[in-house]
């Protein structure tokens, strides 16, 4: 069966080449920068095709002003449409009523069940978030919330437990010391790598979103930075390790720039990087210039 493995990246672009900034330019990312042919992941790269994988500076901002956000960037990759445009600005985090609507009228979880094919979502979230949404004190924010209008259930502590589903961090160490679990599975970023890969063979669509990258673009330092792009890294070579180029495509992507640039706190206008990675890479990448073009790829492909 013909799959894909979109792992979602959020707030990472294309920046300076400058180590006092841009963890991107300091970074040790072996996997990122084999499929680039020793090539970093900055402002001025161009797109590049290694025999394996496909890379393509994509634009966030799509002629909108003001700094790309997550709730247009993520609804724009999920629905192909361009959705600041639609709503007249960049609008995030969280969904409001104008995204929700879009949302909800049309996405790509909704197309591929209308069609009868395989999707889903493979973050695991804890008890307490759904407790947090059904009392109305969190609100869905734009991936989950493309995922519960197609009526695909979000996963949970018992799907993680089963090996179903991954934590945010890959190798599930948050869920012991941030959540408190005591019998949910621990990985190596390696292992947590090759088990993404083996999940994904079981599905048309195979989503996982990594919203980790965009906190530490806020928050975090910039080694915080380094690291959480080398985890990163490490996984990716861990699916890479279990991964013929024959079975289907790995996508990377993300909603805006943020994390390479640590001169200040906020989201960026760089582009973001993609890569599309297995044999049919090109038919697959050829629409993509900027977030509008994920969601027909993906459908012509799954079709
Ligand atoms: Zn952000």
């Amino acid at each position: 069966m013909r799959h894909i493995l979109f792992l979602f990246l959020d707030g990472i672009g294309l920046g300076d080449d400058d180590p006092l900034t841009n963890p991107f330019a300091r970074a040790n990312l072996k996997t990122l920068h084999s499929l680039l042919d020793g090539k970093k992941l900055l402002r001025d790269t161009p797109e590049h095709d290694n025999g394996r994988a496909r890379f393509i500076p994509t634009d966030a901002s799509m002629g909108v002003g003001g700094p790309p956000q997550s709730a247009t960037g993520q609804a724009t990759i999920l629905t192909g449409l361009n959705v600041p445009q639609l709503i007249g600005g960049h609008w995030g985090p969280k969904p409001n009523q104008a995204v929700t609507e879009i949302l909800k009228r049309e996405n790509v979880f909704m197309s591929l069940a209308a069609k009868g094919k395989s999707a889903v979502l493979i973050n695991a979230y804890p008890q307490r978030y759904f407790e947090a949404i059904t009392r109305g004190k969190r609100m869905y924010s734009a991936i989950p919330m493309a995922v519960d209008a197609a009526n695909i259930p979000l996963m949970t502590a018992d799907d993680l437990r089963a090996g179903h589903a991954f934590s945010a961090d890959f190798t599930g160490e948050g869920w012991r010391t941030e959540l408190k679990y005591e019998d949910t599975p621990v990985y190596s970023l390696n292992e947590a790598g090759k088990r993404l890969a083996e999940v994904s063979r079981q599905r048309g669509l195979t989503f996982f979103e990594h919203w980790i990258t965009d906190v530490v673009g806020h928050r975090g330092t910039i080694d915080d930075g380094v690291r959480v792009l080398e985890r990163f890294d490490s996984v990716l070579e861990g699916v890479l390790e279990n991964w013929d180029d024959e079975e289907g495509l790995i996508v990377i992507t993300s909603d805006h720039g943020n994390i390479e640039n640590f001169s200040h706190t906020h989201h960026t206008q760089n582009k973001v990087p993609t890569y599309v990675i297995g044999r049919r890479r090109a038919g697959f990448s050829d629409g993509i210039r900027d977030l509008t073009g994920f969601t027909p790829a993906i459908l012509r492909y799954l079709d």
